[in-house]
């Protein structure tokens, strides 16, 4: 497992950082939850990776959103969002996903917890009250879902 976060570490870059905080600066993780400790951050995943601290049991790698602007934003091409993903697979490969929903059809892992509670939050918070309850759909990966949608549009065909 070490060795695995090691190559890791490497590949995306992270040997290059040099703790400016843009990627902190710009995540908008912070403002989404706001009782987010430095560790949970961009630049709080970079100084643990490089401390060989144990990223894949936690749950620091669980909060990003994926949305890439640490990516963008980085002097040192550091690729702090592939990296949180890639640990993400070594984790559920491992075993160590309490974090990580799988998809209610196929079992597989596609998102992490936290995000889907932010996404049922936000779609409840706009539907009509007494209309819905949290969507069906927010629980299958994408693959399931295209198919799911398919199947009924084709049973909903006329003819
Ligand atoms: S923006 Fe890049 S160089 Fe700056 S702290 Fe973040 S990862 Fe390191
Ligand atoms: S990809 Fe993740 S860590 Fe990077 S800015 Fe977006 S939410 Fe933050």
């Amino acid at each position: 497992m070490k060795a695995d976060i090691e190559r890791l570490v490497r590949q995306h870059g992270l040997l290059a950082c040099f703790e400016c905080g843009k990627c902190t600066a710009s995540c908008p993780l912070g403002e989404l939850f706001g009782d987010l400790d430095f560790g949970h951050t961009p630049r709080g995943i970079v100084e643990k990776a490089l401390a060989d601290a144990d990223l894949v049991t936690g749950d620091a790698i669980w909060y990003c959103l994926t949305c890439d602007v640490c990516t963008k934003g980085c002097p040192c091409g550091v690729r702090l969002r592939d990296f949180v993903e890639a640990l993400r697979r070594l984790a559920v490969q491992a075993g160590h996903d309490a974090h990580g929903v799988r998809c209610r059809l196929c079992g597989k892992y596609f998102i992490p917890d936290t995000t889907l509670k932010l996404l049922v939050g936000k779609l409840l918070g706009q539907v009509e009250p007494g209309r819905v309850a949290a969507p069906e759909y927010l629980w299958m990966c994408p693959r399931c879902r295209r198919r799911h949608f398919a199947h009924q549009a084709r049973r909903g065909a006329p003819g």
